[in-house]
C-alpha cells in the first residue's frame, strides 16, 4: 500500500528563526488536526536542518528532507554538502533533480543518477523530481521526456533500491506560476509514470510507489488533485511557507 505524502520544499526562503517558527506551528497543527496516514516531510535549507530535526524529534508523521546533495561522496567541492553529511545530522529524505537545479545548476540525468546512488548508500530516501517545460508540453512529447528522465536517473537501481524512491512530477510551467496542472493533466502523467515503472519493475512495485504532484498546489486545489487515482500527495513550494496553508494541504486527502 503506497503512502500519502505532503512535502514542503522551502527552497531558499526563511531565516533560521522564521524556519523554526514555521516548524513549530506546523508541528502543533499536525498534532491537533491531522488524522490518517498522511506523511509530512519538511525540506528546509541546509543550515536549518539540525535545529528543525530537534523540533520534530518524536513526532511520528513529520520527517526531514534536504533539498539537494552533491553527486560526489566527499572532497574538495567548496560550498557543497554530501549525502553522508545529511545522514549524519538525521536527515531522512533528499530532493534530487528539482527543475530549478536542473535549469540553474545544469544538473544532468547522469549526475542525478550518481546523487540517487549516494543518497541510497547513505540511508537517505530520494524524492526524485521530473517534469517538462512548457515548450516540451506543447510539442506533445512530454510523456516520453518524463519517462526518459526517470529511465536515465533511476532505472539502473535494483528493485529493492527503487522501492525506496518517491517520485515527484512537477511540470515546470506550473511551478511558482499560479498555473496548476488540471487534475486530468496530472492524472494522465502520473498514470503514465506508474505504467512506465511497471514495465521495468512490475505492477506490484509500481503500485507501491508514491508519486507526488508539484506546481502551484494550494489548499484550494489540493483536494481535487489528491483525489486522482495516481496522485499520492504533493511537493509544495510557495504554500509550504505558510503553516495554515501547508497543513490544510496535508488535510486534503
Ligand atoms: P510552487 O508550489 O511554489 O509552485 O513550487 C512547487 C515546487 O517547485 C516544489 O518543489
Amino acid at each position: 500500500m503506497r503512502q500519502h505524502i505532503v512535502a514542503g520544499n522551502w527552497k531558499m526562503n526563511n531565516s533560521l528563526n522564521e524556519g523554526l517558527k514555521l516548524t513549530t506551528e506546523i508541528m502543533n497543527m499536525v498534532a491537533d488536526e491531522v488524522r490518517g496516514n498522511a506523511k509530512v516531510i519538511l525540506a528546509p535549507p541546509f543550515i536549518h536542518l539540525t535545529q528543525v530535526k530537534s523540533l520534530i524529534k518524536g513526532a511520528k508523521n513529520v520527517h526531514l528532507s534536504a533539498q539537494n546533495c552533491n553527486h560526489n561522496p566527499s572532497g574538495a567541492f567548496t560550498g557543497e554538502v554530501s549525502a553522508s553529511m545529511l545522514n549524519s545530522v538525521g536527515v531522512e529524505y533528499v530532493i534530487i533533480g528539482h527543475s530549478e537545479r536542473r535549469e540553474y545548476f545544469n544538473e544532468t540525468n547522469a549526475q542525478l543518477a550518481a546523487k540517487v546512488n549516494l543518497a541510497l548508500e547513505n540511508n537517505l530516501l530520494p524524492i526524485f523530481c521530473c517534469g517538462e517545460s512548457l515548450e516540451i508540453r506543447e510539442s506533445g512529447n512530454f510523456i516520453d521526456f518524463i519517462c526518459n528522465q526517470i529511465k536515465e536517473s533511476l532505472f539502473h537501481l535494483s528493485e529493492e533500491q527503487f522501492q525506496k524512491v518517491v517520485i515527484a512530477y512537477e511540470p515546470i510551467w506550473a511551478i511558482g506560476t499560479g498555473k496548476t496542472a488540471s487534475s486530468e493533466q496530472a492524472q494522465e502523467v502520473h498514470a503514465a509514470i506508474r505504467k512506465f515503472i511497471a514495465s521495468k519493475y512490475g505492477a506490484n512495485v509500481a503500485d507501491d510507489t508514491s508519486i507526488l504532484y508539484g506546481g502551484s498546489c494550494k489548499p484550494s486545489n489540493a483536494k481535487e488533485l489528491f483525489a486522482c487515482a495516481d496522485v499520492d500527495g504533493g511537493l509544495i513550494g510557495g504554500a509550504s511557507l505558510k503553516s495554515r496553508d501547508f497543513v490544510d494541504i496535508v488535510k486534503s486527502f
